[in-house]
């Protein structure tokens, strides 16, 4: 029988821990506010900067929403980051992507200030993970971490792997699984014999963006399966990365879509937040 891994559960024990601690802050006279820039009104996007509005309400972190009209200019986006930069009252700034194309990604993220960089994007951030020094760490990899520990799942010189090599999430992912002591291999589109390597994992992370993708023949008797994935099926329905009805029987241990990987994301930004805050 295989345990659940409960996303929503471990995500809401993490917001109550912060809650205390920003109260804590905001009597020492240290809270600082988090500022979302979201550019156009992308349905998505409106979706996610409300959920990021409703944990920083709920954890008691002042939010600041900036929706800016789908035309503004890159120059004028830049202005109100270096704006938010130069604000002591802003701990953190988040830029919801996608941006409209006209707008280079590249350009607006790494012109926030790495100190306020509560996504973990920023190449300094980047670097400082690679290299074992503190700094922001994307959500959605911290996440894993966190429903990986807080499950009682210890990481250290398991063989992990992970499907999916982006800069958000695979690739953090393999340098936080590190930081732990497991033994990783990251696999991506140009993969050869990927279903062999999978089969070699104690835990096995999906991040590759295809719905159902990682069936029973990807997955080894007892393995913990972490499915990142956010997909429609054909039915519209939501659904992950992984063939969950046929995968789950054989793991120890997995995560469903919804209600697993999804709830930490913005989970740990409250973290990211907080923790930021206090440095
Ligand atoms: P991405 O498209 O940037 O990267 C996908 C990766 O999968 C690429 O590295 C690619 O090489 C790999 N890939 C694609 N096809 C493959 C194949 N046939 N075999 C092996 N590897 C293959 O996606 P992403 O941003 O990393 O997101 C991945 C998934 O996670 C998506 O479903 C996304 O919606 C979801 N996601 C969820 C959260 C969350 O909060 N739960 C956050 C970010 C992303």
């Amino acid at each position: 029988m295989y345990k659940l891994i409960d996303g929503k559960k471990i995500s809401q024990e993490i917001k109550d821990e912060l809650k205390e601690k920003a109260a804590a802050m905001k009597r020492e006279g240290k809270a600082r506010a988090l500022a979302v820039i979201q550019v156009g009104d992308d349905p998505a996007s409106s979706v996610y900067v409300g959920n990021k509005k409703k944990a920083c309400d709920y954890v008691g972190i002042e939010s600041q929403t900036y929706k800016l009209k789908e035309e503004t200019t890159q120059e004028e986006l830049l202005e109100l980051v270096e704006k938010l930069n130069a604000d002591d009252a802003v701990g953190g700034i988040l830029v919801q992507l996608p941006l409209p194309s006209h707008i280079n990604e590249y350009k607006v993220l790494t012109a926030i200030s790495p100190d306020k960089d509560v996504d973990g994007f920023h190449p300094v951030n980047v670097g400082n993970l690679s290299i074992g020094r503190p700094g922001f760490v994307s959500c959605t990899p911290a996440g894993v971490i966190q429903l990986l520990k807080r499950s009682g799942i210890e990481i250290e010189g398991k063989e992990c792997v992970i499907i999916g090599r982006s800069n958000i999430v695979g690739k953090p992912m393999a340098m936080l699984l590190l930081r732990e002591n497991a033994t990783v291999t990251v696999c991506h589109s140009k993969t050869k014999n990927l279903k062999e390597i999978a089969k070699r994992a104690d835990i096995l992370v999906a991040a590759v963006g295809r719905p159902k993708f990682v069936t029973a023949d990807f997955v080894k008797e007892g393995a913990v399966v972490i499915d990142v994935g956010i997909n429609r099926d054909q039915n519209n329905k939501l659904c992950g990365d992984v063939d969950f009805d046929s995968v789950a029987e054989h793991t120890s241990a997995i995560t469903p879509v919804p209600g697993g990987v999804g709830p930490m994301t913005v989970a740990m930004l409250m973290y990211n937040c907080v923790e930021g805050f206090c440095i």
